[in-house]
């Protein structure tokens, strides 16, 4: 296994497609090394007209929940475009054929989805993503993942790193870069969130996020990220200690951090109706009430851990959602 999660890190360094198998497993993108590490040939295999070439990983990682200009012309679903409803009705199968067991619940506003990523052949803990999936395109998409397993462990959030504030969803890539936008499979979605997860899993394994990243602010630089690392900044294709950490070791500690909490406000956590449902998935919560709206993020301050700080956080969400990309 830590030969697999080494390979895929280096071809996410490389910035490289990864390849994204049924049940979310993630192999590097070459028919070689696939073979070597023999989940191909196993039933983990995909249809190959249906998902060509994977993960679909742009390196744009750190980003997510844009509003201004989250639809560029073009795209899949304009702003106020009709609902994705009838389309997403369609794709449940494909999404239970790409991500075998997903439960699916359908509400007025959209679909919550229960699916399982096991992000290596026969893995130790397997990751589960909570998705909502809005089908008015005033709304965003929102996911949030946990560890699972080994039996009679309590699922484990996944985060804070590239988690949105402040909710804690998973923050893979930005929605204004054309990545994924509404309208497009939910089963690419799903394959970008389980590579999001095999970084963190890398992570894990190397004590380093493997490949390009957004940490627009000093302070996330200085707690979170390692000098062999590609850098948050604009200079992202450059790592951290050759880049930005000479100059952000000269920054005040107390200033920086003062500036980052005034900026994106507390600490990343998921809600707790989500971390409640992930342990009894029987009734999930009502979609609209956790899914943010173009129209200001009326219901993010509901998860504020410091409500004085409401005027920042609703201008910081404007400008995206995850505090990694925030300057
Ligand atoms: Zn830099």
């Amino acid at each position: 296994m830590r030969e697999l999660v080494r390979e895929v890190g280096q071809q996410l360094d490389l910035n490289l497609e990864v390849r994204v198998l049924n049940s979310g497993i993630v192999l590097p993108h070459d028919v070689e090394a696939q073979k070597k590490h023999g989940a191909k040939e196993q039933s983990y295999g995909r249809s190959e007209q249906k998902r060509p070439a994977a993960a679909a990983w742009t390196g744009t990682e750190g980003r997510e929940g844009t509003t201004n200009g989250a639809w560029p012309a073009g795209t899949t679903a304009p702003l106020f475009g009709p609902s994705c409803e009838a389309l997403y009705r369609e794709q449940i199968g494909e999404i239970t054929e790409a991500y075998p067991g997903t439960k699916v619940w359908v509400q007025p506003d959209g679909l919550w989805l229960l699916s399982e990523s096991l992000l290596v052949p026969m893995p130790a803990r397997r990751v589960v993503f909570l998705t909502g999936i809005p089908f008015s395109p005033v709304r965003f998409p929102r996911s949030w993942g946990f560890w699972v397993g080994p039996p009679l462990t309590a699922p484990k959030w996944i985060g804070p790193r590239h988690t949105n504030f402040p909710d804690g969803s998973v923050c893979a890539f930005d929605h204004s870069d054309g990545t994924w936008r509404l309208g497009k499979p939910i089963v690419d979605l799903l394959d970008l969130y389980t590579v999001w997860a095999f970084r963190h899993l890398h992570l894990q394994v190397f004590g380093r996020w493997p490949g390009r990243q957004v940490a627009h602010h000093p302070y996330e630089r200085l707690t979170e990220l390692s000098g062999d690392e590609y850098c948050g900044c604009d200079n992202s294709d450059k790592l951290y200690g050759e880049c930005c950490r000479d100059k952000d070791n000269t920054l005040n500690a107390f200033e920086v951090f003062v500036s980052f909490y005034v900026e994106m406000g507390g600490v990343r956590r998921p809600p707790p109706v989500v971390t409640e449902f992930i342990q009894n998935p029987t009734n999930p919560p009502p979609l609209a009430d956790l899914l943010p709206s173009v129209f200001g993020f009326l219901k993010a301050p509901r998860f504020s851990a410091a409500p004085i700080l409401l005027p920042f956080m609703n201008h910081s969400l404007r400008k995206g959602g995850c505090r990694s990309q925030l300057k």
